[in-house]
């Protein structure tokens, strides 16, 4: 996916200011900085989600810019999962499938046993943990099998023994579907598990990318090596 020169405004607020970011196929890419510099808007434009946009978003050939939040082959997962209280697992997992007209009563079987909750179908979404409720949002977000996932905090509201496996079983699951993904993350270690590349953003821009590695190494500036914590 190449996005380029992204503005979102909100008014006479520039939440989102001219960016530009490649997100190559199968690749994963963390989306990193402070409360408020304008992750989950950038997110929210890239799905389609948002109206005062400006710049474009292109799938190779295919000029996704105008194109309807359902045509862009993007899955979303949020922080909290967002799932539908009031359905079993497979109810929400076949949400999925039905926004995308795809009647496949095996399909829902499939996506439950690649987030490893075969045998869930009939459970009550309110009565599972926080990472299996992850997991199916997950599941949910595959079922059209998009090209990009975007990954909005996922596994933020978890604790941190569960985060570090979920972001395992996270990274496994996207390289084995060949999914490309952007992640927002404030976690370093879930930087280092799941990108292959990182992305660091400060009041609606982004100023440095570069692999996990070499962002942590090499902070372009102070604000950034302190954003990041490792001093200059
Ligand atoms: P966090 O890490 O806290 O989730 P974020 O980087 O995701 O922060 P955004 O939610 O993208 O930040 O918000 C970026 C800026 O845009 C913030 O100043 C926010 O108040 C503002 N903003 C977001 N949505 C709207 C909206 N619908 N109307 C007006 N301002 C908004
Ligand atoms: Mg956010």
């Amino acid at each position: 996916m190449r996005i380029r020169n992204l503005t979102v405004r909100f008014g006479q607020f520039t939440a989102v200011d001219d960016v530009s970011l490649d997100i190559g196929d199968g690749e994963v890419v963390a989306l990193l900085g402070p409360s408020g510099c304008g992750k989950s808007t950038l997110l929210r434009a890239v799905a389609g989600l948002e109206s005062q946009v400006e710049g474009t978003i292109r799938w190779g050939e295919q000029d996704l810019t105008s194109a309807p939040v359902h045509k862009r082959g993007i899955g979303l997962v949020f922080q909290d999962g967002q799932l539908f209280p009031h359905r079993d697992v497979a109810g929400n997992v076949r949400f999925g499938l039905r926004m995308h007209r795809i009647d496949d009563p095996h399909r829902v079987d499939e996506l439950l046993e690649l987030v490893g909750l075969s045998g869930y179908q009939r459970r009550k979404v309110t009565e599972l943990s926080g990472g299996e409720q992850q997991r199916v949002a997950l599941a949910r977000a595959l079922a059209p099998q998009p090209r990009l996932l975007l990954l909005d905090e996922p596994l933020s509201a978890l604790d941190r023994a569960l985060r570090e496996q979920l972001a395992i079983d996270l990274a496994r699951l996207l390289r084995k579907t060949g999914t490309s993904a952007l992640v927002v993350t404030h976690d370093h270690d879930e930087a280092f598990t799941l990108a292959d590349r990182v992305a660091l953003m400060r009041q609606g821009r982004i100023v440095q990318t570069g692999t996990a590695d070499e962002v942590w190494r090499y902070p372009v500036d102070e604000q950034t090596a302190t954003f990041l914590g490792c001093g200059l």
